[in-house]
């Protein structure tokens, strides 16, 4: 066996050139699903030649932002009106759809130069980039399904639409946003976040090669001023995709009160534990999903909702819970991406207020089962609080970075009250092997995205279409990666049709 074993290690790591992907996401699948489209494999880190792959990519040199930022509103008009006048919603929608399957392979293509960048310039460790890039692929593909599924004499695309993605996810949420407007024949104008311009820029550039024409898809940088409000004001704008925080779309509305938002904003995301839960599962779920990229996603577990004896110090349960969690955190190896031993990225961007107090002050009644420390050049290290109070202020504020919070639960029924009291609704986990507590659970929970036995961030296209209820969406709230996203983009000339 041993020997067989072997062979096989050896066989896998003899593959040379280019990383092999070998787990295919869709073994996950829980269907049925239309046939054609299919997840794109990550990367298997698995194998030798994958890990080589890796270092080669992270080595080299990252792309540079090529496009000059533009500060003049009428340098701005200039690219909305060409955009406007772009034939892109004349192409046939078969047409549109093949162009963004051509974008798929091209993305698929760019991968090492995509994770090259996206190491460099958005300090994402490999494990977080490498999906990333799977997911614009899956968008490509996906959304080019869904343009074909478009009767053109019913359906009336946008005539501009702009994308404004934020920096976190720096590949994936800006070209989805741009394939979705444009399988539904709308011409796309994106801003990549100011912190990840040269991440866009090679997403953009893969997609130009694959034939999407220059007019129907253009990149621009602007200032927060005059240039960044022009864009979004101006007439010929008939949407913007926002993912970012409340304030920025309500910001939006003020610049321009008809202005339609698709939005995917805040959240404060909790995993209820039960006694029911297996906890080996259960502690690894809740460390990925709260430490991720530094806990810096609108996905992550901000809390831990621990139900009956799991939440109680004093019990085996809680106890055991308790080492394997701690024991747990401290095997994050907090670093750059560059570095292959990082677990957890270090914080991008500066420390806002809210991730500042929730790094360094507790309220009444918490303490620290695990305190952060700073660790030098944006660097901190994860921390998790106890005795979290319902109604406080860790409960209902969304702080963005490797603060978890415990609170300890009478009941599943206090749990989900608990988790449904946030104030957001974006993503929400629960871990218990119990079928009438996942019943349970599912029938009450409000959130868009509700996972059971899974770790909460990282949705899947055309599986998991991510998006909330609450305080986590503006907008029709159809989601990215799911059925009805690419429709939104545009009206129909029957009402009858709509969806
Ligand atoms: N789609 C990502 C996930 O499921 C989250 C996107 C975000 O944080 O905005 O984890």
């Amino acid at each position: 066996y041993l020997d067989r074993f072997r062979a096989s290690v050896a066989e896998r790591d003899t593959v040379a050139d280019g990383p092999r992907r070998t787990q295919d996401r869709s073994t996950e699948v829980v269907g049925p699903f239309p046939e054609r489209f299919r997840n794109e494999p990550d990367t298997d880190p698995s194998l030798g030649a994958n890990r080589d792959w890796a270092r080669r990519a992270v080595a080299a040199a990252p792309a540079v932002v090529g496009a000059p930022e533009l500060t003049d509103p009428a340098a701005v008009d200039a690219v909305v009106e060409r955009a406007a006048a772009s034939t892109w919603r004349a192409v046939d929608p078969a047409a549109r759809a093949g162009l963004l399957r051509e974008a798929a392979r091209a993305l698929a293509a760019a991968r090492t130069e995509l994770l090259t960048t996206m190491v460099h310039e958005a300090d994402k460790t490999v494990a977080e980039a490498d999906p990333e890039i799977s997911e614009a692929v899956d968008f490509a593909a996906y959304y080019a399904d869904r343009a074909e599924e478009l009767d053109p004499a019913r359906f009336t695309p946008d005539r501009v639409v702009v994308v404004t993605p934020p920096w976190n996810f720096p590949v994936a949420i800006p070209l989805g946003g741009c394939l979705a407007a444009l399988a539904a024949g709308a011409a796309v104008v994106i801003k990549p976040a100011p912190q990840v311009r040269a991440c866009a820029e090679v997403g953009v550039a893969a997609l130009h090669r694959a034939g999407i024409p220059a007019d129907a898809l253009q990149l621009v940088h602007t200032d927060e001023a005059d240039a960044g409000r022009r864009l979004i004001t101006h007439p010929a704008v008939d949407r913007v995709v926002l993912t970012g925080a409340s304030e920025t779309a309500a910001l939006f509305r003020s610049w321009r009160p008809d202005l339609e938002v698709l939005a995917e904003t805040s959240g404060k995301n909790a995993l209820v534990i039960t006694p029911a839960a297996d906890p080996d599962l259960a502690v690894a779920d809740l460390l990925r999903s709260a430490f991720g990229h530094a806990g810096q996603k609108c996905s992550a577990a901000s809390l831990a909702i621990l139900v009956g004896p799991v939440g109680d110090p004093r019990s085996k349960v809680g106890r055991r819970f308790r080492r394997q969690l701690v024991d747990a955190v401290r095997t994050l190896r907090v670093g750059p991406g560059t570095d292959l031993s990082s677990t957890m990225g270090p914080l991008v961007g500066e420390l806002s207020p809210k991730l500042e107090r929730a790094l360094t002050a507790l309220e009444d009644g918490e303490s620290w089962l695990v305190e952060p420390r700073r660790a030098g050049d944006g660097q901190w290290t994860p921390g998790v609080r106890e005795g979290v109070a319902p109604g406080s202020w860790f409960h209902r504020t969304e702080c963005f970075g490797p603060v978890l919070g415990l609170m300890a639960a009478g009941s599943l029924d206090e749990a989900i009250a608990w988790q449904n009291a946030t104030g957001f609704g974006l993503t929400g986990g629960l871990h218990s092997l119990d079928r009438d507590e996942i019943d349970r659970w599912m029938e009450r929970v409000e959130v868009g995205n509700a996972y059971v036995n899974r770790h909460i961030t990282g949705a899947i296209v055309q599986r998991q279409s991510f998006g909330g209820w609450k305080g986590s969406v503006v907008g029709p709230g159809a989601k990215p990666g799911g059925p009805n996203y690419v429709t939104q983009f545009g009206v129909w000339t029957d009402p009858a049709d709509l969806p």
